[in-house]
């Protein structure tokens, strides 16, 4: 396989998780064994320093009918309302038109139309576009290419597109696209996981199939240079542990941002763009799993039950990569009741709901590590009962 931003033949094995299977499908107790598992690689180029999984598990499989609606969290639906107030401010004098790629149950485009914007969203899975529609989000139920764009028949003044760059498979036929029907000082809005972030928080429970690349400033430029369009500004965001809003145009049509070059100053600096600190993340992780396996064995040697804190289906990367069952975790302790009764995939640990533990247990294993703070201050009480909580992963504090 060359390397999907610029077809170089020099990729090198960065990471390697293992056979894993596709980590957004709780399985039914009858279905448990029968999961397919796919390569979970990471490997690097050496041309654009794109890290990047190795193995494509089709987008049908994955996308045709996902139920993550992102209006469901809060959090998600106060930062989208954030962008949208932001992009209005800065660039609504230029027009108000705007097309979401990955535009989901249209949280992102309701703070646009709440702003008096012109709204399109574009959204691959069926039950959700439907559910934009009935709320009054004009969707077009398609996963965006060229054709379909060419067929809108229409240019936008602000695209925006989060969390669906790194899932695409035909990367540069959609930003061809994008491209194709931006105006010429229109902006896109371009939202992704910061690979430097998660390398230094050893965050690689982000890494899953449906996450085929991963972006630093320096490789979404060179992606987006291959197609006439640039990044003129970015800032940091700490939502989903750390990511990055940017701001592209067409080459040229903008000038960069003094915080974009700082920005990128700062990623050169931290060597997050070399092949070694892709070698150095695989050795933490590989620590990490001896960490864990030893802890969570001597917990089980003494008697004591262990039980998973949320079900997160980054969860299952990192289950699965630990060597992690039922043997040592015997249950995860969830709230969404869309998995109640099913076991993790890979790893096959039951899910149970919140409400139906009766006594809490000897430990508790957090698999949503990322939100450390909140969840001990929420759980007070149990820390005060004795109850032990594992942290997976330590992220270092400050992740700008
Ligand atoms: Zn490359």
């Amino acid at each position: 396989m060359p390397c999907r931003v610029c077809d170089s033949e020099r990729l090198e094995l960065a990471l390697d998780l293992g056979q894993q299977p596709w980590c957004n499908h709780f399985l039914k107790p009858e279905e448990a064994g029968a999961e397919p598992r796919y390569p979970l690689r990471l490997v690097y180029c050496h041309d654009c320093a794109t890290p990047q999984l190795d193995h494509t598990v089709a987008k049908e499989v994955m996308f045709g009918d996902h139920t993550y609606l992102s209006g469901v969290t809060r959090t998600l639906s106060d930062h989208f309302r954030e962008v949208a107030r932001e992009v209005d401010q800065r660039f609504g004098h230029l027009g108000r038109t705007i097309l979401d790629i990955g535009s989901n149950d249209g949280t992102t485009l309701r703070h646009f139309q709440d702003l008096s914007w012109d709204v399109l969203g574009v959204e691959s899975s069926r039950s959700v576009a439907r559910r934009a529609v009935e709320q009054g989000i004009p969707t077009v139920n398609e996963f965006f290419a060229l054709p379909m764009a060419r067929a809108l028949g229409r240019r936008f003044d602000v695209i925006h597109a989060s969390g669906v760059f790194f899932h695409l498979e035909e990367l540069h036929p959609v930003t061809e696209a994008i491209r194709e029907v931006l105006r010429p000082d229109g902006v896109f809005v371009v939202e992704f996981l910061y690979m430097k972030t998660i390398v230094e928080n050893l965050a690689f429970d982000q890494i899953y199939h449906e996450h085929l690349l991963y972006y630093n400033l320096a490789n979404l430029r060179h992606l987006l240079r291959r197609h006439g369009l640039d990044l003129f500004d970015a800032r940091f965001s700490p939502i989903h542990g750390g990511s990055i809003i940017g701001f592209a145009g067409h080459a040229g049509a903008h000038s960069p941002s003094e915080r974009l070059q700082a920005l990128q100053a700062a990623e050169d600096a931290a060597g997050a763009n070399r092949f070694q600190t892709y070698l150095d993340f695989a050795g933490r992780v590989e620590k990490a799993r001896e960490e864990n396996l030893a802890f969570l064995r001597q917990r089980r040697a003494e008697g004591k039950t262990i039980f998973g804190m949320g079900a997160p289906v980054k969860g299952n990367t990192l289950l699965n990569y630990f060597g992690v069952g039922p043997d040592l975790i015997q249950v995860l302790v969830e709230k969404n009741p869309m998995r109640r009764g099913l076991l993790a995939p890979g790893s096959h640990i039951p899910v149970v709901m919140e409400g139906d533990v009766t006594s809490p247990p000897d430990v508790y294993y957090v698999l949503a590590w990322n939100f450390k703070k909140e969840i001990l201050k929420n759980h007070q009480d149990l820390l005060e009962q004795g109850v032990e909580f594992y942290f997976p992963v330590n992220p270092k504090e400050d992740n700008a």
